[in-house]
């Protein structure tokens, strides 16, 4: 097999499993976006994906994203959704290339993410994303993504304030050692009270290789799928 035929069966059977998870929850597989996360792998994948009907792509990665981003700025119609931890100081470069912003889970970064999509014209799509580990029980780690608590809506009110965000709704990962699907009924019972300030904050980015079943069953809209689609990613460089 050739590497367009892998990704072509690899993207075949990911499409079989949301669709049996979406029929199993007595969703219709339409509702949800794939993400396919090309972190790692190169622009030249992230094109035979596109031609294999992909639009959605994700990266975590500032630099890597916008360098693939412009060698790709020839293939209409791709959304780049950036899902990885984003300084302050990377809000002008993402709201450059990036459609949509998985990560704002403080208020600050919101300020900096909306004044930079403003200078560049840009309207970005946004989800807040949350830290579960708390409210499941697991010790606070201060590395780690996400607002928690009440902060999540002062994040989705900041974000709302924005003229050129558009909060979209809610994004996690699951904790290690938690069982995902306590995980996403978490994050769906979150994502209740915000949209009781926020209406329109409809979408939940949660799910990835290896709990997109478990996250389609709690409602997801967005799933981001790295490995299984793309293989195992080469060692960080
Ligand atoms: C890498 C990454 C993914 C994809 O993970 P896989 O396990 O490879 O599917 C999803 N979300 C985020 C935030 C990531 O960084």
């Amino acid at each position: 097999m050739n590497r367009r035929e892998e990704l072509d069966a690899a993207l075949a059977a990911t499409r079989g499993r949301i669709e049996a998870a979406a029929r199993a929850a007595g969703r219709g597989p339409g509702e949800i976006t794939l993400v396919v996360v090309t972190k790692f792998f190169p622009a030249e994948d992230v094109r035979l994906l596109a031609g294999l009907g992909v639009r959605d792509v994700g990266e975590n990665r500032d630099q890597e994203a916008g360098a693939k981003a412009a060698e790709l700025a020839d293939l209409a119609g791709l959304h780049w959704h950036f899902v990885g931890q984003l300084q302050t100081n990377k809000a002008r470069s993402v709201a450059r290339y990036a459609d949509s912003v998985h990560s704002l889970d403080r208020v600050r970064l919101v300020r900096a993410l909306g004044t930079a999509a403003a200078q560049a014209g840009r309207e970005l799509g946004c989800f807040v994303q949350v830290d579960l580990a708390p409210a499941l029980g697991q010790d606070p780690d201060p590395g780690r993504a996400g607002a928690s608590g009440e902060e999540v809506l002062r994040v989705a009110e900041a974000v709302a304030g924005q003229e050129h965000l558009r909060l979209r709704g809610l994004m996690a990962v699951a904790p290690l050692g938690v069982d995902p699907a306590a995980a996403f009924a978490e994050l769906a019972r979150t994502a209740e009270r915000v949209r009781r300030e926020h209406p329109a904050a409809r979408e939940l980015s949660a799910g990835m290789s290896a709990d997109l079943e478990q996250a389609v069953a709690a409602g997801a809209t967005h799933l981001r799928v790295g490995s299984a689609i793309l293989g195992s990613r080469p060692p960080a460089r």
